[in-house]
This record gives C-alpha cells, sequence and structure tokens, in this order.
C-alpha cells in the first residue's frame, strides 16, 4: 500500500499554479498535524503494509521538522518493515529556502529518505517571474545541506518551454542541475491554467503561451542530454539513474491502490477513486466535526479501466504488453512514435510528445478491430 499526505500551505501562489494549496503567512501546524491524524484514524480504508509515504503540496517542507517527526512517528507502525530499517521509501517535498541543515538533519531523523526540490530553474530572472521564493544559490545549498545530512536520493523538478521573451537558456539550466548530481529528474513542461497569474499575464497580453515547437525541441534536447549521463526516462515527464526511481509514483501509475490524507487528496482502491475536498478549511471543518472529508467518489467502468491501463502504460517506459488482439499492430507503429520492445508496444521520446493522441489512436483501432 502507498500512503500519500497532502500538505496545502505555502507562502505565496507561483505563477503558474492551481494546485489545492492555502496560502499563509503562519503555518497552522499543530492544527494541521491533528486533523490528518484524525482522517487517518478514522479512514475509510485499513492502511497496512506502507511500502511508500509521499509528504506532497502545497509546501511540506514549511512544516515545522517536529510536524514532520510526529506525523512519520504515528505512520511508523503501518510500515511495511520497521521504520529504522529505512526501507519504506519516504519522501518528503521541499522548496530550496526551506532546506537548512538543521532542517535536513532533523528530516533524515524523522525517516525522510528521499527528497524531491521544486527547483524549476538556475536563472533568477526566471524564478522572479515564476513567483518563486527562492533564489538560484539557493538551490545548490540545499543539495548541500541534504548531502551532508545522509539524504542522498535527490530530484530536483525544473519546468521547460517557457515563453520566448524570458530568454531561457533550458540547456544552461540543465547543465548547472546536473551538475548537482541528483539521482532524479521530474521534467514539466509549463501549462497554462485557468485562472492562474499565469492565464491572467497571457489575458492582457503581457506575456505570451510557448509553442509547441519550442516544447518539442527542449523535451527532446533533455531526453538527450539525460540519457547521456546515465539517467533512464522511465516514464514521460521522470528520468533517474539507475536503482533511483520513484516507487511512489510507479505506483500511481502501475495502477496500484493507495490511500491520500490530507485536503484534495485522492484514494484509489483498484476500482474506485475518492477525493477530499479541497479547501483546507472546509477539510479541517469536516474532520473537527466528525464528518467524512471525503467530497466525492467514482467508479471506474470495465471500458474506463481498460482505458486507463493503456494510458498509464504508454506513459512508462514498461509499455504495454502486446496480445493476440493487437495484431495486426496499430497503424501508428509505423510512425516511429512507438515501438515494439520486449513483446510490449512502447513510446519512443517523440510519441511521449504524443502521449493523448496515441491513447487515442489505440483506444479506436481498438473499438474498431474487437
Ligand atoms: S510552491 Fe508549489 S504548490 Fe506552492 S504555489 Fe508554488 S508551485 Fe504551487
Amino acid at each position: 500500500m502507498h500512503l500519500y499526505v497532502h500538505v496545502p500551505f505555502c507562502v505565496r501562489r507561483c505563477s503558474y499554479c492551481d494546485f489545492s494549496i492555502a496560502v499563509r503567512k503562519r503555518i497552522p501546524a499543530r492544527d494541521y498535524v491533528d486533523t490528518v491524524l484524525t482522517e487517518l484514524r478514522s479512514s475509510h480504508a485499513t492502511i497496512v503494509d506502507l511500502q511508500t509515504v509521499y509528504l506532497g503540496g502545497g509546501t511540506p517542507s514549511l512544516l515545522p521538522s517536529e510536524a514532520i517527526q510526529e506525523l512519520l512517528r504515528e505512520l511508523s507502525p503501518l510500515f511495511r518493515v520497521p521504520r529504522s530499517d529505512f526501507h519504506v521509501e519516504v519522501t518528503l517535498e521541499a522548496n530550496p529556502e526551506d532546506v537548512t541543515p538543521d532542517n535536513a538533519r532533523a528530516w533524515r531523523t524523522a525517516g525522510i529518505n528521499r527528497l524531491s526540490l521544486g527547483a524549476q530553474s538556475f536563472d533568477d530572472t526566471v524564478l522572479q517571474w515564476m513567483h518563486r521564493s527562492h533564489d538560484a544559490a539557493r538551490i545548490g545549498a540545499a543539495v548541500h545541506a541534504l548531502r551532508g545530512a545522509g539524504i542522498e536520493n535527490i530530484s530536483l523538478d525544473l519546468i521547460f518551454a517557457l515563453p520566448d521573451e524570458l530568454h531561457r537558456d533550458w540547456e544552461r539550466d540543465l547543465e548547472m542541475a546536473l551538475a548537482l548530481r541528483p539521482s532524479h529528474l521530474s521534467l514539466y513542461g509549463l501549462t497554462i491554467e485557468p485562472r492562474t497569474p499565469l492565464d491572467r499575464w497571457i489575458s492582457r497580453g503581457a506575456t505570451h503561451a510557448p509553442d509547441d515547437d519550442r516544447y518539442a525541441e527542449e523535451y527532446l534536447f533533455a531526453h538527450r542530454r539525460l540519457t547521456a549521463d546515465g539517467f533512464a526516462f522511465y516514464e514521460v515527464s521522470n528520468a533517474s539513474l539507475p536503482g533511483y526511481r520513484s516507487q511512489h509514483n510507479s505506483a500511481y501509475w502501475s495502477g496500484k491502490a493507495y490511500v491520500g490524507l490530507g485536503p484534495a487528496a485522492h484514494s484509489f482502491d483498484g476500482t474506485t477513486r475518492r477525493w477530499n475536498l479541497r479547501a483546507w478549511e472546509a477539510y479541517r471543518r469536516a474532520i473537527s466535526e466528525g464528518r467524512s472529508a471525503v467530497e466525492s467518489e467514482e467508479t471506474l467502468t470495465e471500458e474506463q479501466r481498460e482505458l486507463e491501463r493503456v494510458y498509464l502504460a504508454l506513459r512508462t517506459d514498461q509499455g504495454l504488453p502486446i496480445t493476440a488482439r493487437d495484431r495486426p499492430l496499430p497503424p501508428f507503429t509505423a510512425q516511429g512514435w512507438v515501438e515494439v520492445r520486449d513483446g510490449r508496444l512502447k513510446c519512443t521520446p517523440e510519441g511521449w510528445l504524443r502521449l493523448d493522441s496515441i491513447v487515442n489512436d489505440y483506444d479506436r483501432y481498438d473499438r474498431a478491430t474487437h
């Protein structure tokens, strides 16, 4: 079983972000920990044998380290193996400015053994445009502090395909990231989400949406550059050195069950997906009044499950097993976007650029031929 804990607090909203967050100057840590632990104890799911725990957000690193220690202390009896073994992957998402040597040591003592760092860029102008609260120098300092505390499994998030007028040097940013020797990189293309500051800037002509050519060029460049340094893209947006794939995210992509705690967190038991109230206050009130925090749920039909199976398989390097049903092979395999390897259909980097349309083509092909 896999557990996600959503920590909704941020000190400000980044220009591109539409996540479920609560912007707070002071983090209500006591309230948050009590509420999440109450949800845990009243959970509809039986939470046992945890193989991974992921503290995501928002900005989980804004929680005081004592709050993180308390959360993990309460969760540790549910781990598959004793906590002291550090064999359960426990990830904390952190913003660089929160990673001090003291915090890093406290997180490590609490059981954190994987750190996902929201670097995004090594260009201060770009970081300011994104409304990030760190500068480029903080990223290297954070990695150094984590290593000093014994946390070696470090992932960096970077955003690519930014508007032309920023003159962002993607190649330089990748070199700066690789120089820090992370074990994992997550690369996300900028998307324009409704009602974000970025969406408003674009509506009034203050900036432009990036074009598809830049997106494709930077995505393919990253594949070539990271592969040359020993990284393998094991999912459309994620690359790791051998042995450092995210076990937590891999569980999502292979359709395994997971439980989510906290506002907006999702849970999935293999057939039914449930999600909590998005807003922190609404979630907190529901739990404190003894009500369920689940906002809604959907049970997937067989058809939806099949489409999801195809989509999840094609977004990873595991690919989709070829069955007798796939003979002859779907026509798009002739276009160089999907190749046949080890008895499976696997997307090439060019294919991952067109993942949605490939999944739709596969679905149409499947319906037409069976
Ligand atoms: S820190 Fe992350 S969650 Fe918070 S506003 Fe920025 S992108 Fe969104």
